[in-house]
C-alpha cells in the first residue's frame, strides 16, 4: 500500500489513525525503559511522525558511537534508517538499513534483521535501485523463512510481523500478488493470535487481498482473497481504534469486495468528515473506491470528480495498481459522460503507464533470471571444486596412490562382495635408516618413487598408502599363489631399481605379506597379511611371506 506505512509496519498506525501511534508501535524487543536506548529512540522517531529533526539523527549517531553491542547497533541503524527516510533521504536510509541487517544477523536477531532488510528493499526501491531492492527483499524473505523454525509456535514476533507486512507491500507493487497475500496473511494472523492486531496490518492485508482478487483469473483463489479481505474489514469494523478505521477503512474494503464479486455499486458511506483525520494516501484510496462505486451506480459525473481528486494522491503513494484502476474507471466514466476525448486520453495514459511498468517489471525479472543463472554457474563451479578437493583427499599427495581414507571406504565396499581375492601388505625395509642417513627429503622422494613403481606393477588393483612407508594392495580374483607372484614381482622390481638416481649409494628393499580368501572378510585378510609381513621382517626382510604358507611352517 502506502510507502510510509510499510516502512514502519506497526507504525503504519500513524497512517491509519493519525491520533495514536505511540502505544501501538512496539519496539523490536518491546522493552524500552532507557530513553536513550535504541528502542526508545525508535519510538521517539515514530511519535514525531518519523522525525524531520536533525537532532534525532545526531542523537542516534551519538548512541552508535557509544555502543559496541551488535544487537544495539542493529536497532540504532534501523532507527537511523527510519529517521533519515523521514527527512526524505532514501539513499542514506537504505545504507543504514543494510548496516542494521549485518549487525542484527550477527547478534542472532533474525526477525529484526528481516525487518531491516525489508526496509532496505523499500528504501532502495525509492532511491531508484529496483534491482538491488529485490535482492534485499529476497534476503528478507530468506531471513523470515528461517524465523519459522526458531519462533515459538511458529509465530512471528513483532518485528517479524512488521517485516512480513513491509515485504507484502513490496511484492504487491511488483505484482507478485500470491506472495504478497501470503506475507500479509502471516502478519495478520500473527497479530490476531497475539490478541493485538494493528489497524494498519488489517487494512494492509485487506487492501492487498482486494488488489489480488481484482487481478486473479482463478475463481477459487479470487473467492478466497475476497473472503480474507472481508475478514480484515470485519476486524477493522469491530476492533478499529477510531472512526477512520471502523468506518472509512472497513467500509472502503467492504465496498471493494462488493465490487469484485458483483460488479455493482455498494451504496457505501462517503465518510468525508473523516478525511481530515486520515493520511493522504488513505483518502486517495477511499476516493478511488467511492469513484468506482459512483460509476457502477451510473453517477458518471460524481465518479469523474472523485477520481480526479483521487489520482494525484494515488500517484504520490507510488502504487501503480491503484493508479491503473483509477485511470481505467475514469476513462469508463468519461465515455459514459460523453467525454470521448478525455476517455481516450485516460486510455492512452493507461496504456503508456502499463507499458512502462511492464518493461520495468520484465527487466527486473530478466535480471533475476540472469542472477539465478550466475548462481547456478557458481554452484556448478563450487561443486567441481568440491569434487577436486574430495579427489585430493582420496589421493595421497606424496605417493600418488589412494589415501587411507579412500581405502577405508573401499574396504567397506569390498566387504559387501561375494568375490574372493588377495591382499598384500607391503613395508619398506629399514626406512628409518634412509631418513637418518640421507634426510627426510630423500625419504619423501623414495616414497614418491615407490608409489610410481607400485602403480605400474599393480595395474587396476586397489592400491593405497596405509601409513608411513606401508602400502596395501587388494587384488580381486587372485588366489594365494598368484598374489604371491605379484608380490615377488614388486619386491624384485624395488630391489633392482636404480635408487642411485635418488641418492648416491642408496639401496632399498621391501617386505611383503600376502593373504588370500573371501573379500567379504577383507579386514581379516589384511590382519593376516600384516602378520605375514612381520614374519617376513623377522625372517630377514626383502622377502614375501604368505599367510597360507605360514600355516604349513
Ligand atoms: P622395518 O624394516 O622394520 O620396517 O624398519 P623401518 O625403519 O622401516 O621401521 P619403522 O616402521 O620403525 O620406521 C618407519 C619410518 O618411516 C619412521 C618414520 O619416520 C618414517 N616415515 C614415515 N612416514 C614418512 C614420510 O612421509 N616421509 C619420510 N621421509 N619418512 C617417513
Ligand atoms: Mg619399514
Ligand atoms: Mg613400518
Amino acid at each position: 500500500m502506502h510507502v510510509r506505512d510499510e516502512t514502519c509496519g506497526a507504525g503504519a498506525a500513524g497512517g491509519v489513525t493519525s491520533s495514536d501511534t505511540g502505544p501501538r508501535t512496539e519496539s523490536p524487543r518491546g522493552d524500552s525503559s532507557d530513553f536513550d536506548g535504541p528502542e526508545s529512540l525508535l519510538d521517539l522517531v515514530r511519535r514525531r511522525g518519523l522525525g524531520a529533526q536533525d537532532s534525532i539523527v545526531e542523537r542516534i549517531d551519538a548512541a552508535i558511537d557509544r555502543t559496541a553491542d551488535h544487537g544495539d547497533l542493529g536497532s540504532l541503524f534501523t532507527t537511523r534508517a527510519i529517521a533519515l527516510q523521514g527527512q526524505g533521504d532514501a539513499t542514506e536510509s537504505a545504507v543504514a538499513a543494510s548496516r542494521a541487517v549485518a549487525f542484527l544477523v550477527s547478534a542472532g536477531r533474525i526477525e529484526d534483521a528481516a525487518f531491516s532488510s525489508a526496509l532496505a528493499a523499500i528504501f532502495l526501491d525509492q532511491s531508484g535501485k529496483p534491482i538491488d531492492a529485490i535482492d534485499r527483499a529476497v534476503d528478507a524473505l530468506v531471513l523470515l523463512e528461517g524465523v519459522d523454525t526458531v519462533a515459538v509456535d511458529g509465530r512471528l514476533a513483532m518485528s517479524g510481523v512488521r517485516a512480513a507486512l513491509a515485504l507484502s507491500g513490496f511484492f504487491m507493487r511488483l505484482s507478485a500478488f500470491d506472495l504478497a497475500v501470503e506475507l500479509g496473511r502471516r502478519a495478520f494472523l500473527a497479530g490476531e493470535l497475539d490478541g493485538a492486531p494493528f489497524d494498519s496490518i488489517a487494512y494492509s492485508f485487506g487492501y492487498i487481498c482486494v488488489e489480488a482478487a481484482n487481478v486473479s483469473d482463478d475463481v477459487a483463489r479470487r473467492k478466497q482473497y475476497v473472503g480474507e479481505a472481508v475478514a480484515a474489514a470485519d476486524w477493522l469494523a469491530t476492533h478499529g481504534l477510531d472512526e477512520v478505521s471502523r468506518s472509512m477503512l472497513a467500509g472502503g474494503l467492504r465496498a471493494e469486495t462488493h465490487h469484485v464479486i458483483s460488479g455493482r455499486s455498494s451504496g457505501m458511506d462517503d465518510c468525508e468528515h473523516l478525511y481530515l483525520h486520515a493520511a493522504e494516501d488513505l483518502v486517495a484510496w477511499h476516493r478511488l473506491v467511492r469513484g468506482t462505486d459512483a460509476l457502477l451506480d451510473g453517477r458518471h459525473d460524481d465518479a469523474i470528480a472523485l477520481l480526479d481528486a483521487a489520482i494525484p494522491g494515488l500517484e504520490a503513494s507510488s502504487d501503480n495498481h491503484c493508479v491503473v484502476r483509477a485511470l481505467r474507471r475514469r476513462s469508463q466514466a468519461r465515455v459514459l459522460a460523453g467525454d470521448v476525448v478525455g476517455a481516450f486520453e485516460d486510455a492512452s495514459d493507461l496504456a503508456e503507464r502499463v507499458r512502462g511498468w511492464q518493461v520495468a517489471q520484465v527487466g527486473r525479472l530478466a535480471h533475476q533470471l540472469a542472477r539465478r543463472a550466475d548462481l547456478e554457474r557458481s554452484t556448478t563451479e563450487l561443486r567441481r571444486l568440491a569434487e577436486r578437493l574430495a579427489d585430493d583427499v582420496d589421493t595421497d599427495a606424496m605417493t600418488g596412490v589412494s589415501s587411507r581414507r579412500w581405502l577405508e571406504r573401499h574396504l567397506d565396499e569390498l566387504a559387501r562382495s561375494d568375490d574372493s581375492g588377495a591382499t598384500l601388505m607391503l613395508d619398506v625395509d629399514l626406512f628409518k635408516i634412509v631418513n637418518d642417513t640421507y634426510g627426510h627429503h630423500v625419504g619423501d622422494e623414495v616414497l614418491g618413487v615407490m608409489g610410481s613403481i607400485l602403480r605400474e606393477e599393480t595395474d587396476d588393483a586397489a592400491l593405497a598408502r596405509f601409513g608411513g612407508e606401508e602400502f596395501v594392495v587388494v587384488l580381486p580374483g587372485l588366489d594365494d599363489h598368484h598374489a604371491h607372484e605379484t608380490a615377488e614381482r614388486i619386491r624384485r622390481r624395488v630391489e633392482s631399481h636404480e635408487w642411485d638416481t635418488v641418492a648416491p649409494g642408496l639401496r632399498l628393499t621391501v617386505s611383503v605379506g600376502v593373504s588370500a580368501g573371501r573379500l567379504r572378510d577383507v579386514r581379516r585378510l589384511l590382519i593376516s597379511a600384516d602378520e605375514a609381513l612381520l614374519d617376513a621382517k623377522r625372517r630377514g626382510r626383502n622377502r614375501t611371506t604368505s599367510a597360507l604358507a605360514r600355516l604349513f611352517d
